[in-house]
């Protein structure tokens, strides 16, 4: 009924009611599904169901000790999987449902596949404000584990388009909501007994979350990766980017910012949210054009600049 291809492959449906019934369905059957969120797009699996999750892992060609952070339909899902003390609380109070991942020690009896914590005695838990994902997450019944819907490693996907160029026929259903509002994966907080730590930064900022809690976040603890978000080469494009570029030569698709117009402006006004939310899709393009290499303008490193900075960063690291 929906589309001509008889595997049902790589089908983009339009969001509507009816693509989110199918997508249930898939996700109830164990199967994996392309759904836009606040953020980036995500793949998303039933997270109590190992078969489910193994074919995210393998559709995004992640390395298996990468956790994938778990989406709910609202706080009380979330505290029948995760332990929340006053701090986490006080987080999913404020912020959910938004662009906020919360670490959280996980409860020993969370009907969760291993393979999501990969072991881990935490678990990343968010509640996505996009109506199609919470739609789909009510339409289910399901938590669902769901990392960006791109190659591990690669740009992470803001459209429809971005998905199907970057996984194929890998994924058999992508609901098609537009671009995504934010543009940037969520923010990651883990809270611990003696405070919090941002492990990736993201939408919501350090000040902001500083401001609910009272408390500035703890130092880099030095344990290690614990989101790969902190692995030096991430989000990362085919060709070498440079960064803090106020010019580019003629072999650079140079990426502008603000007064520094570019091939293509993030934002000329300087508008941080602007930038955010055309940053992947500026990688994108900047990837399929005719140039050898990346240039990119210098940008604001204060507020959303932070975690702009953060995905260019590993985005120039090879
Ligand atoms: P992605 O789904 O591609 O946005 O990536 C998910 C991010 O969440 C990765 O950086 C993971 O390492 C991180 N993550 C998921 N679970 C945990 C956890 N238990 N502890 C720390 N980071 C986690
Ligand atoms: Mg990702």
């Amino acid at each position: 009924m929906l589309g001509s291809n008889p595997q049902g492959k790589g089908r983009i449906l339009p969001a509507d009611a009816l693509a989110v019934a199918e997508a249930a369905t898939h996700l109830r059957n164990g199967g994996i599904v392309a759904v836009p969120t606040e953020t980036v797009y995500g793949l998303a699996a039933d997270a109590s169901n190992a078969n489910a999750v193994a074919k995210i892992y393998a559709a995004k060609g992640r390395p298996d000790f990468n956790p994938l952070i778990v989406h709910v339909p609202d706080t009380e899902a979330a505290e029948a999987i995760a332990h929340f003390d006053d701090v986490a609380a006080a987080l999913a109070d404020r912020f959910w449902p938004g662009p906020l991942t919360l670490v959280l020690p996980v409860k020993d009896d969370a009907k969760i596949a291993p393979a999501v914590t990969a072991g881990l005695g935490t678990i990343a838990l968010r509640c996505p404000a996009h109506p199609i994902m919470h739609a789909l997450l009510l339409a289910s019944g399901l938590v669902v584990a769901a990392p960006s819907a791109n190659r591990s490693g690669g740009i992470s996907p803001t459209t429809a388009a971005h998905v199907a160029a970057s996984l194929g026929d890998a994924v058999p259903l992508i609901i098609d909501a537009g671009a995504c509002r934010s543009g940037l994966e969520s923010t990651i907080v883990a809270v611990r007994a003696d405070g919090w730590q941002i492990l990736r930064p993201g939408p919501i900022t350090a000040a902001q979350i500083q401001a609910v809690l009272g408390t500035p976040p703890l130092g880099q603890s030095g344990k290690g990766i614990e989101a790969p978000g902190q692995l030096a080469s991430h989000y990362a494009p085919a060709k070498p980017v440079r960064l803090n570029a106020a010019t580019a030569t003629s072999g650079e698709w140079h990426i502008g910012f603000a007064a520094i117009a570019g091939d293509e402006n993030l934002s000329a006004s300087g508008n941080l949210a602007e930038a955010a939310a055309n940053l992947f899709a500026a990688l994108h393009r900047a990837d399929a054009s005719d140039r050898l290499a990346i240039a990119v303008a210098p940008i604001t490193d204060q507020g959303l600049g932070v975690a702009i900075n953060d995905r260019l960063l590993r985005a120039a690291v090879r």
